[in-house]
């Protein structure tokens, strides 16, 4: 054996040696390099190699504290449901068993504080010649999808919560809804027009005396049971909705009861209508209104029987008023005779007769002229309404002034002082105006004892109203008798203290009402009196 001999086998184990060498440190370079965790196992699954990643990834100190032990047993400890996972089952096994490589989108490994991970993982089998001795894992976290499976979950669960929540919310309503509707006795109808199927309500059921779960499914129920009377009409309105489309539906109809009777209703309800105009879908609500057409019709009666008796009455009314015109202007010229005759009689028998024959003579006259005044005032009366002049602009001021001359001898025998302020024009009748003011003025002075009589007429407006009033310096009047003053014949002094016909107020109460106004007092007694009156203002 020469030198170059002895040399070459151990040349050729250096070179195997440094090629090994290269090979591992090449390897042990790619797997410390690598971003993910890479490991190898034997064909009994135990560790081989192992990269720091890996032993990060896994929650272990280092590669050596993986190597030797079974990776299965390992990140297999158990399934995310607790049950241990059979080597059949095992994921990684599949590179081995079918000495291919091997990817794995999802896989659950286990770490060693027991926590679980999702990874994504590609394994290749380590061949010799074609059998699979052992098994090169590399994975990674599956961060991004874990997150976007947290997150979808999530979501998923925000959904489902929102689910819960609107379904019970929409329970709690319908609750409320079908409550309400049932306590109100209002019957819901939803008609689908495609289908012609309709849904009816129990109420609406129960609305007609029907058993709540009675067979009503489609538009014939309701059509079928109306009143052949208004079938007609009810029909026509639905056409009439189609066609206009307004906004909402509204119907009243008798229907048929399941005893035979009939019941009113009220419809009500809203269409949703297609592109092309045609109905989709209508919904509404049945009101049980019988009890209210009862009425109605019952206040319908009433009005008819009122304006029936307010006919009579204005007739007999009228009848009245031209007895009393005709009675008081025929009474009137017997009258004048007789007061005429006993004035003669006075004047040229008083003294001359006895005393007896003089009383009864003073008698007549003074029963003869209180009969011409009451039968005057009367004929003013009753002619109000029937001789009324036309309304006309009437300056106030000029009425009162007239009125004051009118009453120019009483005012000079009880030296009274009558004054006014700046009254307003109304529209009004003139004569009718100025026996108003008349009579107030009047009966301020007249109505009255001690000192001086005073009547002082005001006015004020009151939003669309003339107010105005007539304040004496009088005797006054009990408050209990404000009111009452202002009935025909209604005195409240005897003729012996005060004359009068008790017709005055009457009168001056119908000429206010008839000029759309509003009259009355106020008073105490020794206090004076307050007469006001409305008159609406002329803009
Ligand atoms: P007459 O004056 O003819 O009696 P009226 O209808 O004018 O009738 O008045 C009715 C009653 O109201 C009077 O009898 C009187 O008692 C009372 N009265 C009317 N005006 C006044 C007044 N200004 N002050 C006090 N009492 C009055």
């Amino acid at each position: 054996m020469n030198d170059s001999d002895s040399l070459k086998p151990n040349t050729e184990s250096k070179t195997h040696v440094e090629a090994a060498q290269f090979l591992t440190s090449q390897r042990d370079a790619i797997l410390q390099s690598s971003l993910s965790g890479v490991f190898g196992t034997d064909q009994d699954g135990n560790c081989t190699f192992a990269n720091a990643e890996c032993a990060k990834i896994l929650g272990y100190p280092n590669a050596d504290a993986l190597i030797g032990h079974s990776m299965h047993a390992l990140i297999y400890g158990s399934k995310a449901e607790g049950a241990n996972v059979q080597p059949s089952e095992y994921k990684t096994c599949e590179a081995f068993q079918r000495t291919a490589p091997a990817y794995f989108a999802c896989e659950t490994f286990w770490k060693s504080d027991g926590t679980s991970l999702r990874v994504e993982c590609w394994t290749t089998p380590i061949l010799r010649g074609d059998q699979a001795v052992g098994v090169v894992v590399n994975f990674k976290e599956a961060v991004g999808r874990r997150e976007q499976d947290l997150n979808q979950s999530r979501t998923e669960q925000q959904l489902q919560q929102q689910i819960d929540a609107g379904r019970s919310k929409l329970a709690q309503v319908s609750e409320r809804l079908s409550l309400a509707l049932t306590r109100a006795n209002i019957g819901l109808w939803d008609w689908d027009a495609t289908t012609d199927e309709v849904y009816f309500s129990p109420t609406y059921k129960t609305q007609l005396g029907y058993s709540a779960d009675a067979a009503f499914r489609d538009f014939d129920a309701w059509r079928s049971r109306l009143h052949p009377d208004d079938e007609k009409m009810a029909l026509q309105r639905v056409e009439e909705y189609f066609a206009q489309k307004t906004t909402d539906y509204r119907s009243k109809f008798r229907m048929k009861c399941a005893d035979g009777s009939y019941r009113w209703l009220l419809a009500q309800g809203n269409a949703d209508f297609d592109s092309d105009g045609k109905p989709r879908r209508v919904m509404g609500v049945h009101i049980d209104i019988t009890e209210q057409i009862a009425s109605e019709h019952e206040l319908q009666r009433l009005n008819e029987e009122l304006a029936a008796a307010n006919d009579a009455l204005r007739e007999s009314n009228f009848e009245l008023q031209q007895f009393a015109s005709v009675a008081s202007h025929d009474l009137q010229a017997p009258l004048r005779g007789i007061t005429g005759f006993a004035k003669c009689l006075q004047d040229d028998y008083q003294g001359k007769l006895d005393d007896l024959a003089d009383d009864y003579i003073n008698r007549i006259v003074n029963s003869a002229t209180r009969m011409q005044r009451l039968i005057s005032d009367l004929l003013q009366f009753s002619r109000v309404e029937s001789r009324s002049e036309p309304y006309e602009l009437t300056n106030m001021n000029d009425i009162f002034k007239d009125a004051v001359q009118l009453l120019e001898s009483t005012i000079d025998a009880k030296h009274a002082l009558v004054t006014s302020e700046d009254l307003p024009i109304v529209l009004g009748d003139p004569t009718q105006l100025c026996q108003l003011l008349q009579n107030l003025i009047d009966n301020g002075i007249k109505y009255h004892e001690g000192n001086l009589p005073r009547v002082h007429v005001s006015v004020k407006r009151d939003e669309n109203d003339w107010v105005f009033s007539l304040k004496d310096n009088g005797i006054g009047i009990d408050p209990d008798y404000v009111e009452r003053v202002f009935e025909i014949f209604r005195r409240l002094h005897t003729q012996a203290v005060y004359k009068g016909s008790g017709i005055g107020l009457a009168l001056c109460r119908r000429i206010v009402d008839r000029h759309h106004g509003r009259i009355w007092a106020e008073s105490e007694p020794g206090q004076g009196s307050t007469f006001s009156f409305t008159l609406p203002v002329n803009e």
